[in-house]
């Protein structure tokens, strides 16, 4: 493993860790956030939350410098992204922007367009959502119909995203739209930055197993988008939108320290409940112990091929695959650590650890669906690692 530290990055680590001591806004290490009212409250909190963690520069950090980021590498991002964890601090608000669609703007948009969103991205000024999927393009995204027909000063957009995360709190979407109905279907599409204020955007939240709603539905009603918010050539969406795909499915050390985490808290609630003794119970544990120490695994060897410059490939299919999968085996053994108060709702008095354990385990219930299905990631596998043939039907 090529992974051990040099003394500038330990010393990044530290930096990131007194910061986090000095300004997590609760107290370091509990993860227990105060309770918002509604969902808007929290976003506003979380604003705030991450426009600090950009001024201390630790939002963005592979960004180059004149983005606001440090233009550092892989190793810096987990640095920063294992010590977020280690803190419980919460999640960035603006994540979307920072993670998919700000690296998006640097691979394609003009220097203009960079100029124009990156700044506001890493302070959460502004919040980006990412419009592709419709109710008939999610796996296969490049049957996308929603039209971009040419209007006077631009595009006018019409059709129905799904499934978007955090639109009701954005200011601006990257959506794929058809502008040449007639071409191939990867070749006809083009990628535009959205205005969520914009006559004819239309944003109705989704109720969640969860019973949050962090995703929509967003109709696009005729809207009128300025030529100068198309990212890439009229054509070029689909290569656009690989950018942000790629990203969204490559390592993940996010997921890796929040189930880190978990596992901690798994193994806190089998020796409170006593269940630890039980022998069934004892190899659940042991396995999900074994799974996420294979999950931190597969992390280092993709970081280490970044860090060495190699793209990653379909490995990151296999990472997808396995973590989501992980997480829901994991999930199931704390529901069965629980027994019968599994089944009490969060706010009941006798609900173990305030019901973070069942909010958990229904929200994790996407994990196989969202950044690309475990259908979709096995269909990869096969096809660009495992060389089989396709599917001919
Ligand atoms: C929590 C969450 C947040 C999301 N946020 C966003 C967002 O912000 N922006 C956005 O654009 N999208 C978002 N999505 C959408 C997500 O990308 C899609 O849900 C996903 O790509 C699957 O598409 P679909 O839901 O249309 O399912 P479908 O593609 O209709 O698939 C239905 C089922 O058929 C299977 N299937 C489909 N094709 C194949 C195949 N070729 N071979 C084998 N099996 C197949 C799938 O695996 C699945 O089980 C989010 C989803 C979730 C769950």
């Amino acid at each position: 493993m090529d992974l051990a530290p040099t003394a500038e990055q330990e010393e990044f680590r530290y930096e990131c860790r007194r910061w986090l001591q000095e300004h997590l806004p609760w107290e370091y290490g509990t993860g227990r956030p105060p309770r918002f009212d509604d969902l808007a409250e929290e976003v506003e909190f979380l604003r705030g939350w991450q426009a600090a963690l950009a001024r201390a520069r630790l939002v963005g950090v592979t960004w180059p410098e004149e983005h606001g980021g440090r233009g550092a590498g892989p190793l810096h991002h987990y640095i920063v992204q294992e010590e977020l964890a280690r803190a419980r601090a919460p999640e960035l608000v603006g994540r979307i922007g920072v993670n998919l669609i700000g690296p998006t703007i640097l691979a394609h948009g003009t220097s203009e367009q960079q100029r124009r969103w990156l700044p506001s991205i890493l302070p959460a000024e502004r919040i980006f959502c990412q419009l592709f999927s419709e109710p008939d393009a999610g796996s296969d995204l490049a049957s996308l119909s929603t039209r971009a027909v040419p209007a006077d000063g631009g595009w006018r957009l019409t059709g129905q995203k799904v499934w978007t995360s955090y639109a009701q709190f954005a200011q601006w979407g990257l959506c794929l739209a058809r502008t040449d109905p007639d071409a191939p279907k990867h070749r006809g599409i083009t990628a535009f930055v959205v205005d969520m204020e914009a006559d004819g955007v239309e944003v109705r939240p989704l109720r969640q197993i969860t019973g949050e709603s962090d995703f929509n539905e967003v109709w696009l009603n005729d809207v009128l988008v300025a030529h100068d918010q198309m990212i890439g050539p009229p054509g070029d969406g689909w290569r656009v939108s690989q950018s942000t795909l790629g990203v969204e499915r490559g390592t993940n050390p996010r997921q890796l320290v929040i189930h880190l985490q978990l596992l901690d808290d798994l193994f806190r609630l089998a020796a409170d409940t006593g269940r630890n003794h039980d022998p069934v119970v004892r190899q659940a544990l042991a396995r999900a112990y074994s799974e996420v120490r294979l999950f931190q695994l597969q992390n280092w060897r993709v970081l280490s091929g970044m860090a060495a410059g190699r793209d990653h490939g379909p490995e990151s299919a296999t990472a997808k695959l396995y973590w989501s999968e992980m997480s829901q085996r994991l999930h199931a053994t704390a529901i069965d650590v629980l027994g019968p108060s599994a089944t009490l709702d969060g706010d009941d008095e006798h609900s173990p650890a305030s019901g973070l354990w069942q909010r958990s385990w229904l929200y994790y219930q996407a994990a196989t669906i969202f950044a690309g299905t475990s259908e979709i990631q096995r269909n990869i596998i096969a096809e660009r690692t495992l060389g089989l043939p396709r599917d001919p039907r």
